[in-house]
């Protein structure tokens, strides 16, 4: 069993390849810099570059993994900002649509990330993967983004989607969160009653390795854990488990003036997404509570 990983140098690629090394998969990751792909796997994982060589890879026994795209967290959205976050997504999905059907190969599997964004701001009643596109700038990214490879199903090409909630692991989403617990000003944003929906790290590559090896499975899933928890909450726990307490709610103004649009679309709405489809497939969370998630990567 091959995977090609494009984005696999990333927070979630790199714990990907390690998974797969483990369970015997050959891997090869797509990168706009190949160089660093060694530096970061050590020999064993072959780094490529986009434009070439990795079409004779194709066929039946090659599962390719698109997760590549620029980092939606990293720095103000400006108006550059947000469409290198929607073209980077949709050329990497374009570029892999191209090459696959270029070779006349079909691979075993597309595993396509997107995000639970999908939905758009949602109230407080769960919603699973039938829930409809929302509005929104990044409803209308995940929107492209899965649209860029849809042609593969009309190819006989079996998709999955990836519809994943904040991923907690070491980096990420995570980390930012410490520090203003750490000096004892933690708390949520805003009112606190919009849904986070979260994954642990372990369950999220897992999830992905899941689908990648079940060939019953194609279409959405909800990449999230079965207990989505509402700011507030995640804030006190996180509090708790840090031994800070909560402090205040961070006034939407202040976010605002920090983040931008970013805000809004990330911070002060959400969703309680459930991984229904996840779970009606067999996948069994490790880390289905928060606490036991958080303890496990904090402590
Ligand atoms: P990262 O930002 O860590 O990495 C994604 C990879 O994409 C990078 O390693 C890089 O690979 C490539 N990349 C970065 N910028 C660009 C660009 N401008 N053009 C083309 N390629 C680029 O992402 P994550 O690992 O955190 O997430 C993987 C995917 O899952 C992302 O697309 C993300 O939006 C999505 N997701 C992540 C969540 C999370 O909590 N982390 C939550 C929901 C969705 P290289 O430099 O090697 O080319």
């Amino acid at each position: 069993m091959r995977a090609i990983i494009a984005g696999g140098t990333g927070f979630i690629g790199q714990q990907l390849v390690r998974e797969l090394k483990e369970h015997g998969w050959e891997i090869v990751v797509l990168s706009r810099n190949p160089g660093k792909v060694a530096d970061a796997f050590g020999a064993g994982v072959i780094g490529m570059p986009w434009n070439n060589g990795w079409s004779s890879l194709l066929g039946p026994e090659t599962t390719v993994v698109n997760l590549a795209g620029e980092n939606i967290a990293g720095g103000r959205w400006s108006a550059a900002k947000k469409r290198r976050i929607l073209d980077s997504r949709v050329r990497a999905g374009q570029q892999i649509l191209r090459t696959i059907r270029q070779s006349g190969k079909t691979p075993y599997a597309l595993i396509q990330a997107s995000a639970v964004g999908y939905y758009g701001p949602c109230g407080s009643s769960p919603i699973d993967e039938y829930a409809n596109n929302g509005t929104g700038f990044l409803a209308e990214v995940t929107r492209a983004w899965e649209a860029s490879t849809a042609e593969l199903e009309s190819m006989g090409v079996r998709r999955c989607i990836l519809r994943t909630g904040m991923v907690l692991g070491h980096g990420g989403a995570l980390k930012k969160m410490l520090l203003p617990f750490k000096l004892y000003m933690g708390g949520s944003p805003g009112t606190g009653f919009q849904g986070m929906s979260w994954i642990h790290m372990a369950d999220q590559v897992g999830a992905i390795r899941f689908l990648m090896e079940n060939p019953e499975t194609s279409g959405p899933y909800n990449l999230t854990a079965p207990g989505p928890v509402s700011a507030e909450k995640f804030a006190h726990t996180l509090g708790t488990i840090l031994e800070r307490p909560y402090k205040a709610p961070v006034p939407p103004f202040a976010l605002r003036l920090l983040f931008g649009e970013m805000a809004d679309e990330i911070l002060l709405s959400g969703q309680f997404a459930l991984p229904e489809r996840l779970i009606k497939a067999g996948y069994v969370f490790r880390f289905p509570e928060l606490a036991d998630a958080l303890l496990d990567i904090l402590k």
